[in-house]
């Protein structure tokens, strides 16, 4: 891949630009602080969250269409989920917390 920064060649994956010193990804400035909005998550998960759309808010999709196709895991998986948000405990597809905004 390339910095976003500098535009160096860098390592797959890398967390750090060796040519520029930029934190890339994950160990950004943000920390484990996701960029996705609390507040869109938690109204996303409370109207339309039998349709699994939080979690393709959040960037999984694979796990938004499970629980599309099993209508929230008869809401008891949405129940989880939604009392997951209410504690900002659910995580995006990058591991991050959604917590602010
Ligand atoms: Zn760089």
């Amino acid at each position: 891949m390339v910095c976003p920064y500098c535009k160096e060649e860098i390592a797959d994956g890398a967390i750090k630009c060796k040519h520029c010193q930029s934190m890339l990804g994950a160990g950004t400035d943000s920390g484990d602080v996701s960029d996705r909005s609390w507040v869109a998550a938690i109204l996303l998960c409370f109207f339309a969250g039998g349709l699994g759309v939080h979690w393709f808010y959040a960037g999984k999709i694979g796990t938004g269409i499970l629980q599309l196709l099993t209508f929230g895991g008869l809401f008891i998986w949405w129940l989880i989920d939604f009392i997951m948000i209410c504690m900002k405990s659910f995580k995006d597809i990058n591991g991050k917390y959604i917590k602010n905004g």
